[in-house]
This record gives C-alpha cells, structure tokens and sequence, in this order.
C-alpha cells in the first residue's frame, strides 16, 4: 500500500463503556470524524445486544457508511447478573458494580478481536479510542503496538472525578468524613462540600478500600497513561477543568477539546433573533416521544420570548416521590409557564406508566385548563426545546448532555445535580460560569414548594435572570465559534477551535502511523 493510499484510508477503533449516554457520545464523535476525514473506517466495538442496539441506531441516523460494527462475546449470567444485561441502564443501582467489574473480563476477546482485523487487514489500526472506564485498552493498545486515546465529556467534570476517587480528599488521616475539603489538583479556593459526593464515593475510607474503589482507581490510573484524551467540550469555556485534566495526564500528553458534539443545526445561528432555528424538523428518532414535537413547538410558539422553564432530569435519572410533589407545588406558585418531562419517581418501575397520583391532587387538570404547564411523559424533544426562543431556562440534572445543550442556545440552569459527576458539572455551571444556580442536591435532605418558587422567580424574571442569560449567551456564542469553519474576507480559511482541534487529533494520528509504517521496526510512539 503506498503512503498516499494509508494517509487517506485510516482505521479507528471506538470501544464505549455499557450504557446508553457513551454509546450517544461515541456515535457522535465517529460521525464528526467520518465528516472531517470521510476515507477513514471506524469500528465500534461492543457486546452483542449493545452492538444490537447501536446497529438500529445507525440505521435510523443516516451515519456513514464506514462506520461499522463489531461484537465481543459476553453473557451477563456469567458474572451474576439477570440475563440479557449489558448496559449500565438495563439495571438497578445495585446491580451497577457487577457490571463494571464484568467489563474487566472483556479484555481477552477485545484482544482477539482486534489480532482479527491485524490479521485480515494486514495493519495495525491507527488507534483505539475508549471510555475511561475501559482503562486497561490502553495496556492492550501497547501490546498491539499502536494509541490509545480516552474521551470524556466535560473536562471539570471528568478531571474532579478522577481527583476524588484518587485521592479521597473527603477523609482526614483518621479516616473521619470532612464536611468541607479541598480538591487536589485544583485551584485551592476550590472546596467541596461531601454531599456533593455520590454515596458510594462518601462511603469509601483511605482504610478500607472497596472493590468498586480498587476497579476505578485502576482504570482512571490507566486512563491517564492514554496517548491523549479527547474532551466533548470546548476550549474557551473550560479553562480550570482543562488546566486540571492536562497536569492530571502523565507526561503532559495532549488533551483535545472536540466539542460539542451537537447536531449542526443547534450551532447555527441565534435563537433570539431572526436567523436562529425556531421550528426544525430533524428531531431525533431514538426514543418515542411522549408528545409530537409539533405539538410541543405549537405550544412554546404561543408563549412570550424566555418565558418557559423547561424542567427535565435526563434520559434515565428522577426524582423522589415528596421532592416530585414539592416541586409541581413549587412550579405553579411561582406562576411560571413550564415544560415538565415526567418519570416514576425513585422506588417505582421506571418503564411503568406515570400515575397522576404522584403529583398533587388536580394537578394535570388545572394544567390542562390554565395552559401553564405542559407535562410530557417519557421524552421530550429537548433540543427543539431548548432552541426555541420562549424558553428562558432550564431545571436540570445537570448531566453534561444537557448542559452543553442549554449553553449552546444560551439557556441559562436552576440545578438539580442527582448522581456522578453532575454535582461537579453543577459547581462549574455556578462558580465558573454564572450561568446556574443550584436549587437542591441529589433526594436526601428537604425542599419545600416555597424554595422551589423562589428559586425560580428571579432567575425568570429578575436581574439575576439577566445576567446569568448574559453570560450564557456570551458561551453560546463561544460555543458556536468552536464549531465554525468559513472563509474570511481576506480569503483565508478560518477553523473554530474544536474543529481544528479534531483534525489536529486526526492528523497526529495519520502522522504516527505513517512514520511507524515507513520503519517497520520503529516503535509507534
Ligand atoms: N433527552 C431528550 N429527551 C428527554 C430526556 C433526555 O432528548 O426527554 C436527551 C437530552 O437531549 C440529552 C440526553 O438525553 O442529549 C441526556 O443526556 P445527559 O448527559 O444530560 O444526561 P443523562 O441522561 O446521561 O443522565
């Protein structure tokens, strides 16, 4: 094969942890790499009713066609789990842990599979991009003799979780819980409080380390000895998280921001003006939705401009039964219009139909008459939300998805951090950005209807409101540059950050392979 012909056709392999939100992530980011570099095959690797799954999913998304699919054997009963369980949202919290230490056996049949595509394709693919959960890849990458590279979503997010469950900062040398603690490696005014800790991160002691503790230590420490990471985020609006997460890499090796990974049409003009999306038709078909988009648009365009609360928690994550009623309470005194995606709260089959029940007597009915509220079951077409220009903020969970999709419509965030890094996306949002304020963490401890409305009230209506729209419209803007390419009037070709930042990525990449092809016994790095 002549170099030419190995520079235009690479090989990437992607292999995302079990759950739904990586698979959305990866898929996206083998989309914007086919985009960039269209001659490139990608493989995803998965177990075989994941691989399943995203199979119907590149059906329906018109992905390229070199994207493909590949399958690791695997059976969940093996590692005593219930049947047919291969994804982390296929399971109840207690069952999680099973899964993750399952994963760890996968490295054999991943090493078979890809000695497979060496044999047939007779070439070293150019490199494998994973989840940091799967940290041992990177000690497979080396024994194969090519990269490994770890993607993330946010970059403070990603690099307080490593720092907290390297470190557990959250105990003294007595093995004592601090109420207030530093985080090591970030800047020493940055404190977190420990209910901002998920559970199983406040149970752990320097004493006696879990088996769940020992399995993240080893894969984050694995992780950080990646070739480089690749950040679903952006360089301008990151710049502590990103400081923390390249001094956390061993040897300062590189950290690419790629993000965000967002379908195009939400990065396109202004919502607030006459140029931005209002009404798109390119809404996602992955879910069912518990509402016609149509409808849903039909309702936000009879409201005033930044006059709605869009109030959701996610695609798996909700709320507790007494916090549920709380919150309807709280949603109509305050006397804002408001959209509001309904799940079982905590405690019920989450897959079973939403009662009324659960939310204060004559609810829906005074919803329905007075127009105020639109309760959607299941899913919501939340980027069309989220785009249109009646909406003014959201109530979120503060997952990193919906966070980059807020910020890029400049939506400012009434938190509600609920489980893993959600919390340290909720700090960021709040004390980096201003563009959040925080009602409750998590169901433990109390919220009253009162807290809710006056929580929301200013941050629809007052010059708090304002100015957190301000700032995110400031990072929206910044967002949207990232992702920008075009020609300026001098006729020079300008690329945002993020995209030049992806074809750096891709580049290096090519660069490596072409450097260790021409000397076959060079080793790749
Ligand atoms: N989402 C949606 N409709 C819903 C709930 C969620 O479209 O009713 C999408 C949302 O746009 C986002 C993703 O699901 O892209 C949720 O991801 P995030 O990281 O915010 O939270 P997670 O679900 O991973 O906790």
């Amino acid at each position: 094969m002549s170099t030419q012909q190995q520079d235009e056709n690479g090989h990437i392999i992607m292999f995302p942890f079990m759950a739904q939100g990586h698979f959305t992530r990866f898929l996206a980011l083998a989309k914007f790499i086919s985009q960039r570099k269209p001659n490139t095959k990608i493989t995803i690797v998965n177990t075989p009713l994941n691989v399943k799954r995203l199979q119907s999913t590149l059906l329906n998304s018109q992905a390229s066609n070199n994207i493909c699919l590949a399958e690791l054997p695997f059976s969940s009963s093996d590692h005593g789990l219930p049947p047919n369980s291969e994804s982390i949202d296929s399971l109840p919290p207690h069952l999680i842990p099973k899964l993750f230490f399952a994963s760890e056996t996968l490295q054999p049949s991943f090493e078979n599979l890809i000695n497979e595509i060496i044999r047939t394709e007779n070439r070293v693919p150019d490199c494998i991009i994973s989840d940091f959960f799967f940290g041992w890849v990177h000690d497979t990458a080396k024994r194969i003799g090519t990269f490994s590279f770890c993607f993330v979503s946010g970059a403070y997010g990603a690099a307080m979780y490593f720092s907290l469950w390297l470190h557990f900062p959250h105990r003294n040398d007595s093995g004592d819980l601090i109420e207030q603690f530093h985080v090591p490696e970030f800047p020493d005014t940055c404190r977190l409080h420990c209910s901002q800790l998920t559970p199983n991160l406040r149970a752990e002691t320097n004493k006696q380390e879990s088996t769940y503790a020992k399995f993240s230590r080893r894969q984050i420490s694995l992780s950080l000895k990646s070739d480089g990471m690749l950040c679903n985020s952006v360089e301008e609006i990151e710049v502590v998280g990103l400081k923390v997460l390249r001094n956390l890499m061993e040897n300062s090796k590189p950290v690419w921001t790629i993000g965000p990974l967002l379908p195009s049409y939400l990065l396109q003009g202004n919502k607030n003006d006459d140029s931005g999306p209002v009404v798109v038709s390119h809404f996602r078909k992955e879910k069912e939705f518990g509402i016609a988009p149509e409808i849903c648009i039909e309702w936000l365009n009879q409201q005033e401009p930044c006059s709605v609360l869009y109030v959701s928690f996610g695609s798996q994550f909700t709320i507790s039964a007494p916090k549920m009623m709380e919150l309807a309470l709280g949603l109509e005194k305050s006397g804002k219009f408001f959209i509001w995606v309904l799940r079982p709260p905590s405690g019920f089959d989450s897959k079973s139909e939403f009662k009324s029940e659960w939310l204060p007597e004559g609810f829906v009915e005074r919803m329905n008459e007075t127009k105020k509220g639109l309760l959607i079951k299941k899913w919501a077409p939340q980027l069309e939300i989220l785009c249109h220009r009646s909406t003014g903020a959201f109530l979120s969970h503060s997952g990193w998805n919906s966070v980059l999709e807020s910020l890029s419509q400049g939506v400012p965030m009434i938190a509600w951090p609920l489980f893993a890094e959600q919390n340290y996306n909720s700090k960021m949002i709040q004390e980096e950005m201003g563009v959040s304020v925080e009602l409750t963490r998590g169901n433990e401890g109390e919220l009253s209807s009162e807290d809710v409305k006056k929580v929301i009230q200013p941050v629809m209506d007052g010059t708090k409101g304002e100015e957190m729209r301000k700032k995110a419209m400031a990072i929206a803007e910044k967002i949207r540059a990232a992702m920008r390419e075009d020609t300026d009037e001098a006729g020079s070709h300008q690329k945002g950050s993020s995209i030049k930042s992806v074809d750096d990525f891709l580049a290096m990449v090519t660069s490596k392979r072409v450097a260790a092809d021409a000397d076959e016994h060079a080793m790749p790095i």
